[in-house]
């Protein structure tokens, strides 16, 4: 297993709940804004699994969740094995995914493996814009797929578009919104140009809160929830 990081605790990551995080090395997308490059490259691992579950096992009481974050973490052939682990300390599981492994996540949702899923749509489901937005993948009838299976799961979800000027615009974000029709929540974040996978991202100015916020008035009428993160 490839761990890349580890965050004891963290209170933004999960709707608000006293989480701690564990980051799978590895991402088989490549988008130009991604803030953990290092992670997603796969450069990043050897955090200590047995020292990761022996704090979660001694914080069970006091954790509410883990959250399972990447890089990509469906990529991990050892994501079954890290999820049960993590049920038998008796913790509530978020995953973060990408969604290009439908069938994965129809496991590990289908075994109750995670309690919440939240999945990136990362542009229009179109695969030149989808190519554009990742720095290479097209398979967007995968990604239609895995939309289809979390809301079809009666697991809680949420997805997500990082609003990146440099792909996408006002128009895109309702497109998105629009393919995601009846869908529970839908949260649009801020673009955070710090640190980029593309170093030429990183001097892309972010949406103002003005558009941001006329971007979720227009993504209203097709989610039942609509929130902007990051402001
Ligand atoms: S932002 Fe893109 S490249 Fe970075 S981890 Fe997520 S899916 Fe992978």
């Amino acid at each position: 297993m490839k761990i890349g990081g580890f965050v004891k605790t963290t209170l933004s990551d999960w709707d608000g709940k006293v989480s701690c995080m564990i980051f799978l090395s590895g991402c088989n997308f490549s988008c130009p804004y991604c803030h953990n490059p290092d992670i997603a490259r796969g450069a990043c691992e050897g955090e200590d699994e047995r020292k990761i579950m022996e704090y979660i096992e001694e914080n069970s009481d006091f954790l509410e969740g883990v959250v399972i974050s990447g890089g990509e973490p469906t990529l991990d052939r050892d994501l079954y094995r890290l999820l049960k682990e993590i049920k038998k300390a008796g913790l509530r599981i978020k995953m973060d995914t990408n969604g290009s492994s439908p069938e994965v996540l129809d496991d590990v949702i289908g075994a109750r493996l995670v309690d919440y899923v939240a999945m990136d749509v990362k542009a229009p489901l179109s695969p030149d814009r989808y190519m554009t937005a990742t720095g290479g993948y097209c398979d967007v009838k995968a990604i239609g797929k895995s939309i289809r299976t979390i809301m079809d799961s009666g697991t809680e979800y949420e997805f997500r578009t990082t609003v990146y000027p440099g792909v996408l615009s006002h128009d895109d974000v309702t497109d998105i919104a629009r393919s995601l029709r009846g869908a529970e929540r839908f949260c649009i974040q801020q673009f955070r140009p710090k640190v980029t996978l593309d170093p030429e991202a990183g001097k892309v100015k972010p949406y103002s809160v003005k558009e941001l916020r006329a971007m979720h008035d227009s993504a209203k009428p097709y989610v039942k929830r609509v929130s902007v993160r990051g402001l």
